[in-house]
């Protein structure tokens, strides 16, 4: 049974982390966003693929959400005294991995074949794809001017009134036969409870990508990140308010129902189920360790499996 599952970052990897525990080792692909990634201190960053890899190798730190755990920070402390930018900031142990990954893109890897030497160097038994191999970037244009993803996301702290969103590259972008290949043998296919815009729509811009997951036989379940009116992290909620919707699991069904058969919902928004228009599981979607993670994985694995059934 394989599973491929869309994953932004923080979202994304616990989901994902949930469903490696729950299922077979090889039976998941996590397809993740790559429009968040960037250049710094001239190395290529990845942000989504590295909280997934980190995830799911059980090295991530449970506490900010990105990089490692047990992390030091003697090179960052020395750019610094170097006068080097700091507003993002690298750990010794993340740091080496941007140094191993650019080394091999520089010997001309593909991202694809780089993120699977470092996934099966870190022990993860799942496939983790990149949406595309071709740079696709996010472009935020808000009421301050344009601003670069991480530029609107870290430095600015999402602060600026978001308008809209640019998949700079996304047209051009190809897709990978690793991807492709993923949904053609996939027997579900789960959007990870992660941000609609930034995180689930770089990866739905690849040319071919969407059509794929719709034109699938396997089912598809989306999970919703905003749980009780808000977001669990990060500026999903900010985003739909500015952008006039309403800070609801509807807005994400709404978004994503030319894909979806299924919809999951927290327990603390059950009375928004029946406006929900598709099969709806409603169970406690806060994931704050394995077990629970895990609980929601098997959850949801088993309700799209059901939905399978019924068509
Ligand atoms: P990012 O790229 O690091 O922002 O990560 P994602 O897009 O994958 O995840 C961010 C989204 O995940 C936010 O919209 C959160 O509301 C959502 N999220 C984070 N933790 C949880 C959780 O435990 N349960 C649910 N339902 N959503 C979560």
């Amino acid at each position: 049974m394989r599973i491929v599952a869309l994953a932004g970052g923080v979202g994304g990897a616990k989901f994902a982390a949930g469903l490696q525990a729950d299922l077979p080792p090889g039976a998941l692909t996590v397809i993740v966003n790559t429009g968040d990634d960037f250049e710094h201190w001239g190395l290529p960053i990845c942000p989504d693929i590295d909280t997934v890899l980190y995830g799911l190798a059980g090295v991530d730190n449970p506490q900010t959400g990105w990089g490692r755990a047990a992390e030091s920070w003697a090179v960052l402390t020395e750019m610094e005294r170097l006068g080097a930018e700091r507003w993002f900031r690298l750990g010794d142990k993340d740091l080496a991995l941007h140094l191993r990954r650019s080394q091999w893109l520089r010997q001309s890897l593909s991202l694809t074949e780089v993120t699977d030497r470092l996934r099966r160097i870190l022990g993860v038994p799942s496939r983790i794809l990149p949406m595309s191999d071709d740079p696709v970037r996010t472009l935020v244009h808000t009421d301050e001017g344009d601003l670069p993803f991480q530029e609107y996301f870290v430095r600015r702290r999402c602060e600026p009134t978001f308008l809209s969103l640019t998949y700079i590259g996304a047209a051009s972008a190809t897709l990978s036969p690793e991807v492709a290949e993923a949904f053609r043998t996939a027997a579900q296919i789960i959007i990870c409870p992660s941000n609609p815009y930034l995180s689930v729509d770089p990866i739905l811009s690849v040319p071919g990508l969407r059509d794929l997951a719709r034109e699938s036989p396997a089912s598809v379940v989306a999970i919703s990140p905003i749980v009780g009116g808000q977001a669990v992290k990060g500026p999903a909620a900010k985003m739909m308010r500015e952008m006039g919707a309403s800070v609801s699991p509807l807005t994400v069904v709404d978004h994503f129902a030319d894909l979806l058969d299924g919809f999951v919902i927290d327990e603390q928004d059950s009375a928004l189920a029946e406006a929900v228009l598709l099969p709806t599981l409603v169970t406690d979607t806060i994931m704050t360790d394995l077990p629970s993670k895990r609980r929601l994985a098997e959850e949801v694995l088993r309700f799209n499996q059901g939905l399978q059934t019924v068509e």
